[in-house]
């Protein structure tokens, strides 16, 4: 997450950062996201999860220190006041633990759950955080032990970014696809008070056509003429972008954002609540925010917990219509229980335009 040098950005948004980056890299790879998954836990009784770790080798941690190492990897804690610091630990604390509830059967076919960077979900072990940074990941850990945000009864898809700008969107806008109910978008006022200014960039014509050459959705050929936002959201971000030049094509915002970024830097263009204008050889955005705009707005979630917001209301803010409830007492289905498809999320989580993405026919949520 870091794409921002601000003041609005302290270290610890720092991983979440380059979780951005990261996942920006590859043109083929889907942004940060989950893919589908299977409803099915028979075989899962909440307690381990298998993580590679950083250095390559896998391990069976106990839920609670899996999501302790996630906390401060993924959300700022440090230079808060005890009662904010609290409280956006335990925010992020019953984020990681849905999400790797979610999403662990991404590396199944390899052996583990999860792996420990931004592909899943950032994780350092607790002993390489400053003391009180892991005091801080660990407690919340605890006070929030077992509990997911849940919708219909299932841990939701708790995807999250660093800052809206003012405005979350659905996640249909950014990827493709059904946005599940909890996945709207909505005004943030509070992001607004404490976030980033605006931001711009200014790109070379002949260094973003380079860029956008560099991708099948984007490559438009030996010559770019302009870039024209054919479809906003409510948010304001930009949903489809026609790239005039050689070829004409038209691209989803966030799959442009994500083949710039990955050539020309995970700060080019921040967020796809974008202007964009040609100006002479340059071709200049505008925007606000930072990230992909979907679900949890970090920013806005830090705001929040200053004003005094419990986690649950924070949480219940961001992803609409959902509960924090225990794993344990959710419902169990096994798989044999399971139509041989089912899946909670398709299409919509690999990012719609990745060649990988997987059957973008509806209804995306719930059940294909
Ligand atoms: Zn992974
Ligand atoms: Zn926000």
């Amino acid at each position: 997450m870091t794409m921002l040098t601000k003041r609005a950005f302290p270290a610890g948004l720092l991983p979440l950062l380059a979780a951005i980056i990261v996942s920006g890299c590859a043109g083929a790879q889907p942004i940060r996201l989950p893919g589908s998954f299977h409803v099915a836990d028979a075989d899962f009784d909440g307690t381990r999860l298998r993580i590679r770790l950083p250095n390559g080798r896998v391990a069976r941690l106990d839920v609670d220190e899996y999501v302790s190492g996630s906390v401060p990897a993924e959300a700022a804690l440090g230079g808060l006041d005890p009662a904010t610091a609290r409280a956006v630990a335990e925010v992020q604390a019953i984020v990681a633990r849905t999400y790797a509830f979610a999403n662990r059967r991404r590396h199944a076919h390899e052996g583990f759950d999860l792996c420990a960077t931004t592909h899943c979900q950032v994780f350092r072990p607790l002993s390489t955080w400053p003391a009180p940074i892991a005091r801080l990941a660990r407690d919340a850990a605890h006070a929030t032990r077992g509990m997911v945000i849940t919708f219909a009864d299932r841990p939701i898809n708790a995807v999250f970014h660093a800052d809206c700008g003012g405005h979350t969107s659905d996640a249909g806008s950014a990827w493709r696809g059904d946005s599940p109910p909890y996945l709207r978008g909505t005004p943030d006022t509070y992001c607004v008070k404490d976030g980033a200014a605006p931001w711009r960039a200014e790109v070379s014509i002949s260094d973003l056509r380079r860029a956008l050459n560099r991708d099948d959705a984007t490559n438009v050929g030996r010559r770019l003429e302009e870039l024209e936002i054919t479809e906003q959201d409510a948010a304001g971000r930009a949903v489809h972008v026609t790239l005039h030049g050689a070829r004409t094509l038209a691209v989803r915002g966030e799959r442009l954002r994500s083949v710039v970024n990955a050539n020309l830097g995970p700060r080019t263009i921040k967020s796809t609540r974008f202007t964009v204008l040609r100006d002479g050889r340059h071709v200049l955005f505008e925007g606000r925010g930072f990230g992909h705009g979907v679900g949890l707005c970090q920013t806005g979630a830090l705001a929040r917990a200053r004003a005094g917001h419990s986690p649950r209301d924070i949480i219940a803010h961001y992803y609409a219509g959902t509960a924090v409830a225990a794993w344990h007492s959710l419902p169990r289905v096994s798989a044999s229980a399971l139509p041989a498809r089912t899946v909670l999320f398709t299409g919509s989580w690999t990012a719609s335009d990745y060649p990988r993405a997987r059957g973008p026919h509806a209804p995306h949520w719930l059940q294909e």
